[in-house]
């Protein structure tokens, strides 16, 4: 199971709370993020790295480890949002936290807009507070391997009479 994490500035705080006080479940999962959202999580994960492993290695061997297994996008606002929503579409991501600033219009608004839309139109589980992120994690079919999720079915779509083109006659 694959979950992207994104956090406006004004709510990373609240997100960091509750990446760290989930950090052991959400460890099993595959973990991405816009850039500085993902820089953040991952400096909970080598915290969480050097008090649990009492092992003999330096920080920067786990600075190592969480890079690895955190990959972080570009920032949002520099793209980070619609390469999230590139992978939504090409079926990366299963689950979407996206605690997004509720007060303020963002420059790239329209790139929250598209990944908002993209989450819906995907049926990935999406959830832009804390309380429906709290709720996602504790489901019995969160990380449930015998659970699918159900993936759109565009055919209707992609196949629909669009125009009838005609090639018009040459004026030569
Ligand atoms: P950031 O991007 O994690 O790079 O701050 C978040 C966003 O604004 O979409």
């Amino acid at each position: 199971m694959t979950i992207a994490l994104v956090a406006h500035d004004s709510r990373k705080k609240e997100l960091l709370e509750w990446v760290k006080f989930n950090r052991k479940t959400l460890f099993k999962s595959n973990i991405v993020c816009t850039g500085t959202t993902g820089r953040l999580v991952r400096g909970i994960f080598v915290d969480y790295f050097m008090e649990s492993s009492r092992s003999k290695y330096e920080r920067s061997y786990w600075e190592e480890v969480a890079e690895h297994n955190i990959q972080c996008f570009h920032s949002g606002p520099l793209g980070g949002d619609s390469e999230i929503g590139a992978a939504i579409a090409n079926g990366k991501i299963d689950v979407l936290i996206f605690f997004c600033d509720n007060l303020i219009t963002q420059g790239h608004q329209v790139d929250i807009s598209a990944l908002s839309r993209l989450a819906s139109l995907y049926n990935i589980a999406f959830a832009t507070n804390r309380t429906t992120a709290d709720m996602i994690l504790t489901s019995a079919l969160f990380n449930n391997k015998e659970y699918k999720r159900i993936k759109p079915d565009f055919t209707k779509y992609l196949t629909r009479e669009v125009c009838q083109y005609e090639e018009a006659p040459s004026k030569r």
